[in-house]
Parts: structure tokens; sequence; C-alpha cells
């Protein structure tokens, strides 16, 4: 068998461009501009590239885009000043503090700092446990997107097996209540699971979020399965340049899986893609207006 590949830079375009369909309804109809402030603290290069194109891809969808950069040996309560000053900002209607933060900062003090209406990222407290309750909620992007490229295969993934692998609290935790709200049947695992293959290969979901390279091997793919793959992780080359894998080792699986997504190129661009449909939920929410169509 040879895998169908899970598109998602053009699957992200296509949200992409509703977000922008829908910020520019928002605009004719109620005077409303989306908007999505960023905060980078520190000179994390790989932190700086992702801002960046944050930032271009919400102006280009018509959304306006706040940045904030603060140095290195910032203090907590400046960090925390300025997301009060967001939280209380009526044209921010999504706030984003970039991780990791430098060491003197409490992280997660700042993220719960940020006003949950606000909460793009959907790391609050307040949004995990709506989510968790069935309530509705700003949704961490990745794990969206994972659900999002899933349905491209699957219109509908109720009784599915889901095999998550990973139970962090930005990708695999998430990814249970979504995959559980979609009445998929879900399996977590992490580290300490006994027989990792074995459990991955009952999968007719495997969703892969672990950071290891090439980890999940062919043979712990189910004929016909369809993988998510994550993972982002450097490798070195000849070359010395490095190179993007996934933690699916890719041309094995293909081999055997029913549908796949590539590392780079699946995952990685849904999720500034879900980041600008969750500004413009959040922003039609904090204004009282109806759910968008995205
Ligand atoms: P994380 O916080 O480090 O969590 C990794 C998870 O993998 C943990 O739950 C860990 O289990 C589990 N794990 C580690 N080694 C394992 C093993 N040998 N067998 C089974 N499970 C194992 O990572 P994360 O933040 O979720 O990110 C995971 C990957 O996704 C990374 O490559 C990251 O770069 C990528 N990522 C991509 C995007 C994107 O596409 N935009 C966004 C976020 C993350 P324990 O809990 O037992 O330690």
């Amino acid at each position: 068998m040879t895998a169908q590949i899970i598109d998602g830079k053009a699957i992200a375009a296509s949200l992409r461009a509703k977000a922008a369909a829908e910020a520019q309804r928002l605009g004719k109809e109620h005077g409303l501009t989306p908007g999505l402030a960023v905060v980078l603290v520190g000179e994390n290069p790989a932190s700086a590239v992702y801002v960046r194109s944050k930032s271009k891809q919400t102006v280009e969808a018509g959304m306006r885009s706040f940045d904030h950069r603060l140095p290195e040996a910032v203090s907590e309560s400046e960090v925390l000043a300025l997301v009060q000053r967001l939280n209380a900002d009526p044209t921010v209607h999504g706030i984003l503090v970039q991780l990791p933060l430098p060491q003197q900062i409490d992280s997660q003090k700042i993220l719960n700092a940020v006003d949950p209406a606000k909460d793009v990222d959907g790391f609050h407290p307040v949004n995990a446990g709506r989510l968790a309750t069935g309530l509705p909620a700003l949704v961490p992007c990745t794990p969206l997107g994972c659900v999002i490229l899933a349905r491209t295969v699957h219109p509908s993934l109720a009784g599915m097996e889901a095999v998550i692998v990973g139970r962090s609290n930005i990708v695999g935790k998430p990814l249970i209540q979504l995959l559980l709200n979609e009445n998929a049947t879900v399996t977590v695992a992490h580290s300490k699971t006994r027989d990792l293959p074995a459990v991955c290969r009952r999968a007719d979901l495997l969703l892969a979020a672990v950071g290891r390279p090439d980890m999940v091997r062919g043979d712990w793919i189910k004929p016909g399965a369809t993988v998510i793959d994550v993972g982002i992780n450097r490798v070195p080359t000849e070359d010395g340049k490095g190179r993007i894998v996934g933690d699916v080792a890719y041309a094995e699986a293909c081999e055997v899986a029913g549908a796949i997504t590539p590392v780079p190129g699946g995952v990685g661009p849904m999720t500034i893609a879900c980041l600008l449909v969750n500004t413009v939920r959040a922003a039609c929410a904090i204004n009282g207006l109806p759910k968008p169509a995205v």
C-alpha cells in the first residue's frame, strides 16, 4: 500500500482563507477587526522565526497584529504588567505568549494571567477545563489542526480506535478531549507505556506527539491506518545543515498506512492557521457575536 499524503500546507491555506473571509465580513458588518498580540521574550531564534510568520499571516488574513518584544532579562512582573495591559485593550482579541520563557519567569503564572476570553493558545486552565467538560472553549492550535487533518480523510471519527503517543498539556492531553468529542475511542500512550508498538498497532488513527525522530516504525502501524505526525525534530545531515523529521519513520510508514501527514508540510502549517481561526472566534465571542463560520 502507498499511503495518501495529507497535504497540511494546502489544507492550512484554505483554513487561513476562511479565517480571512470571516475577518473581512466582521469588518464590513460590524466594523470589527480581529487583533492578535504576540509577546516574545528574549532572542530564541526558533521562537523569533515562528513569531515572524505568525505576524505575517495575521496581517495577510486582514487582522491586526501587535508584536511585543521584551529583553531576555525582563522581570516576571514586567511581563505580567504587559499581559494585564493587553487583557484590557479592546483592540486585542487574542494574546499569545511565545514559549519557552526565560528561567526567571514562571510560565504557568504568565499563562494563568491571560484573560481566558483572549487565550487563543488555549493553555489557560479555564479553557482546558471547559474543553474537558464539553463546554465551548478556545482549544490549543496544534491538536485542533490534527483533528481537522484527520477529518479530511474521515469526515466522521466516530467509533475509530485512536491512539495518541504523548501526553503533554499542549498536544496530547487536549487531543484526548477533542477526539472524545468526535466520539473516537481514545488510548493515550507515554514513556511508561508497556509494549508501545502493540498499542500503536491497535490504532485506526495514530497520532504521534513525542519529539523523538522516527520513533514510530512501519511495523507499529495497522495496515490502512491514518497517521498524524506532530513531531518536529532536527537531525544532523552530512552537509551540516540538518533536516527536519517527524516522530514517524516516514518512508516505512508510507508503505503501510492508508494516509499520513508529512513532516514538514503536515501538522506544522495547521498551527498558525488554527491560531487565526481562534482569534476570529475570540473576537466574535468578546463582542457578543454569533460563532463565525470557521
Ligand atoms: P513534550 O512536552 O516533550 O511531551 C512528549 C511526550 O512524549 C510526553 O508525554 C512523553 O511521555 C512522551 N514520550 C517521550 N518519550 C517517549 C517514548 N520513548 N515512548 C512513548 N512516549 C514518549 O512534547 P510536546 O510539546 O507535546 O511535543 C511533541 C513533539 O511535537 C515535538 O517534536 C514538538 O516539536 C512537536 N510539536 C509540534 C507542533 C507543531 O507542529 N506546530 C506544536 C507542538 C509540538 P511522559 O509524559 O511519560 O514523559
